[in-house]
């Protein structure tokens, strides 16, 4: 890479090589009031949620557009001195998809969140950015619809970053992710043009599909602006329920019978016993703990179907060895058992220093397989592991619990993580269900991916981006 190392922020004088004629240039687009680029204000910027801050490489500034011209201008100013951009919404994501690797430009897109527009006849809604998924959720509720995608740190996670990563949660199994809900993007190429990718419409073969292109291409390709995306009418009601098993494998197979039984609920996720012990020690709800595996059901659909599909999940469960079925009786109930499943993020870190969450997705009937596979791994590498998961989709999220400054155990850590990868692609599954590969997965792309299609990928990423500034050293 050829980059104008004047621009790169280096560790040492990161602050003097950055030419503050530059700077000026970028205050002239936003505004004072809409950069930082002190060292102290910058640092907060360094890392995400994937503990990149041991790179100890700091953006040297952190912009904040108010609209698209402002992004096109910088980006037009970012492409003719060479300098990278790193899109941020919540910098909530786990694979060091914000980390500003070779330094430059953080562009922050907390002061581009209105919903722009809210249609109840096209079933569409537009938004900046910056919109945080659980407000959008929300605004789109209070009329009766329903935008599904829910990643379960919603109330923060933003819908740049969700388009970016077509990210998912535990609603994926029965109304997938973000990719099946962005119909059209503006956005903003590397060398500053305005585009459109798609169109209102739900329907659209006109030209190749840009939209899904750029959906899930983690910031490398494009800066999303604006998104236009399909609404859903709401169900009528929603439950959900606690299934507690003696093996990973009886629950698995309950699933297999739910489907088979013609039944789709919205939500089939696993909670392993240890999984279930932390959330309870941290923030007790009457979990019952000694259980090897617990099924988090939500059926959702008109009163009298989700009635009696709950009946029917209950008396299949039991079949296959359910021990307890906890079903909420009230909306209280109902928020108690997914504060409780939302909780294990946070439940965990109380366990050690570091959570680093991974997630790795195979075939649903290799489910079983792949848990007992983690927990081999984690002992052989005396890692604290917790396993949950989207089951019916077959997305594991491996949780381990270490402290990062240990060097043996971060050496550890590197073992277990290239080992799951390997069992994941050896079971036909692959490295990323919904979080993405960033920079913490990169490398490992060739696992999962040929020679010539790995090559066509940077192929693509030279068209839209020939000088690499975008977010770069992520995915490819
Ligand atoms: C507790 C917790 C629970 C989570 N649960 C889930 C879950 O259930 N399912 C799931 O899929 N993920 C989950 N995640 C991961 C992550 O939060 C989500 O993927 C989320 O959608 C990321 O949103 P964000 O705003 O934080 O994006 P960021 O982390 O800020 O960015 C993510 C990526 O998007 C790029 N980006 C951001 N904005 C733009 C833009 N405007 N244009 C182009 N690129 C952009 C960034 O450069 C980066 O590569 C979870 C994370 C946490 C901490």
């Amino acid at each position: 890479m050829n980059y104008n190392l004047v621009m790169l922020v280096k560790e040492k004088n990161t602050f003097t090589q950055f030419d503050n004629n530059i700077i000026s240039q970028i205050e002239n687009i936003v505004g004072k009031k809409n950069i930082i680029s002190d060292e102290e204000g910058v640092y907060a910027y360094s890392f995400d949620c994937a503990h990149i801050p041991f790179n100890k490489k700091y953006p040297r500034i952190v912009v904040f557009p108010e609209n698209t011209l402002q992004v096109s201008e910088i980006l037009k100013l970012a492409n003719k001195y060479k300098i990278p951009v790193i899109e941020r919404g919540a910098g909530s994501n786990h694979a060091g998809g914000c980390a500003p690797v070779k330094g430059g430009i953080i562009l922050h897109f907390s002061k581009m969140n209105k919903i722009l527009e809210i249609n109840n006849e096209d079933l569409t809604c537009k938004v900046q950015p910056g919109v945080v998924v659980g407000d959008l959720q929300k605004a789109v509720k209070d009329i009766g619809l329903f935008f599904p995608p829910d990643p379960s740190n919603l109330a923060v996670s933003t819908i740049g970053g969700g388009i970016a990563l077509s990210s998912g949660g535990p609603r994926a199994f029965k109304y997938g992710t973000f990719k099946d809900y962005v119909l059209d993007l503006e956005v903003v190429l590397a060398d500053g043009s305005i585009i459109r990718t798609g169109s209102q419409t739900v329907k659209n073969v006109t030209g190749l599909n840009l939209t899904q292109l750029i959906v899930g291409s983690e910031g490398t390709l494009a800066i999303v602006t604006e998104a236009t995306l399909r609404l859903i009418p709401a169900p009528e009601t929603t439950n959900v329920m606690l299934a507690y098993f003696d093996s990973i494998s009886e629950a698995v197979d309950s699933v297999s019978a739910i489907i088979n039984n013609h039944m789709t609920p919205s939500v089939i996720d696993l909670i392993d016993k240890k999984t279930v012990q932390t959330i309870e020690n941290f923030y007790p709800t009457g979990l019952i703990c000694d259980k090897e595996a617990v099924l988090l059901i939500e059926i959702d659909g008109d009163v009298a179907s989700v009635r009696l599909q709950q009946d029917k999940i209950a008396t299949l469960c039991r079949g296959y060895g359910a021990k307890h079925i906890d079903c909420a009786n009230d909306e209280e109930h109902r928020q108690k058992i997914w504060t409780a499943r939302r909780s294990a993020f946070g439940a965990c870190a109380q366990l050690a220093p570091n959570v680093i969450t991974e997630d790795v997705v195979v075939p649903r009937s290799k489910i079983a397989e792949l848990s007992k596979g983690i927990l081999q791994i984690s002992e052989k590498y005396h890692l604290i592991t917790m396993v949950m998961g989207h089951i019916g989709d077959g997305n594991i999220h491996p949780n381990f619990a270490l402290d990062l400054r240990d060097a043996k155990q971060k050496q550890n850590f590197e073992l277990a993580k290239a080992e799951l990868f390997r069992l994941a692609v050896s079971l036909g599954g692959t490295l990323s269900g919904e979080h993405g590969i960033g920079c913490q997965k990169a490398n490992f792309l060739p696992l999962a991916l040929d020679k010539t299609t790995l090559n066509l990928m940077i192929q693509i990423k030279k068209v839209f981006d020939p000088n690499y500034i975008l977010n770069p050293e992520k995915m490819l």
